[in-house]
């Protein structure tokens, strides 16, 4: 078993088209073979915390219980940061609040856990924010440099070994504005100019990348439900371990034990789904 640094970088609710269609710098990364892409395909309901829950758990909603965007608790299931910190390693996250909910203490006291330095994790270093506020007109969400800018800050200060970076731009966005428009045209190639350079001092800094999302969404923007539009998104990843032929579609449960496996860490008994980078 290998042992890996890995940054996931998780935009929130950009349909598999918006990706192949309008990230030119991450597309341009593919043409030029330093990165690999897939369609990976999300959990039912394809609810946003539904699926943060899958992501780290490797485990069905219908298992975890997470079945919507109310009722968040801290989970008691095995996930990436409790793993990976058992086996002594720097876990780091840049997110929306829920996942310091899901994956370390709930309720969220704001002032106690905006951010927080906790050797003994199971996230190490947190960095979150809540997008109280939040609706259809006020997206209420951080400027996306701020948050990469802060995950290079955990990777180049903390030295983190582990580190997720999660933001709501795009899906706030796709609600807003819906996808067969200029707004999202133009969404997309910003957050692409902008995350690219970070890819990059990540990529320099020995970093293995992976960039995707939580879901999709539809022409509405809407998702929740069926359909690859609601389900499917992209699934880029930089670094040397080999993966499935190009037309295979990712199963999101098996996301958390491919990573605990790139980090070297043994992957827990509750995370059943193969994974799909060796
Ligand atoms: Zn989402």
């Amino acid at each position: 078993m290998s042992q890996n640094k890995l940054l996931l970088i998780i935009l929130d609710g950009v349909p598999y088209a918006n990706w192949r269609r309008l990230f030119g710098n991450l597309e341009g990364w593919v043409e030029a073979g330093e990165a690999r892409v897939w369609r990976m395909r999300s959990v039912l309901p394809s609810t946003s915390a539904s699926c943060y829950a899958s992501i780290h758990t490797g485990l069905l909603p219908q298992v975890h219980r997470i079945w919507d965007n109310a009722d968040i608790r801290r989970l008691e299931f095995p996930d990436i940061f409790s793993e990976a910190t058992k086996a002594g390693l720097k876990t780091g996250a840049v997110t929306h609040s829920y996942w310091s909910e899901f994956f370390n203490r709930a309720p969220f006291d704001v002032v106690r856990d905006i951010e927080y330095d906790e050797p003994g994790g199971p996230i190490t270093h947190g960095r979150f924010h809540t997008m109280k506020g939040y609706g259809h007109d006020n997206q209420m969400t951080p400027a996306d440099y701020d948050l990469f800018g802060t995950l290079t800050r955990l990777a180049e200060v903390k030295g983190i070994d582990y580190g997720i970076l999660h933001t709501c731009t795009l899906d706030s966005m796709g609600h807003r504005f819906y996808h067969d428009c200029e707004a999202m045209d133009h969404a997309c190639f910003a957050m692409d100019a902008t995350l690219a350079p970070f890819v990059d001092r990540w990529r320099r800094a020995g970093y293995e990348v992976i960039v995707t999302a939580d879901h999709g969404q539809d022409a509405r923007g809407h998702h929740g439900g069926t359909g690859p539009d609601q389900r499917d998104f992209a699934f880029y990843y930089f670094g040397p371990a080999e993966g499935p032929a190009p037309e295979v579609v990712l199963d999101q449960l098996a996301l958390a034990p491919t990573i605990l496996g790139r980090l070297g860490v043994p992957v827990p008994a509750t995370m059943t789904a193969a994974p799909f980078l060796r």
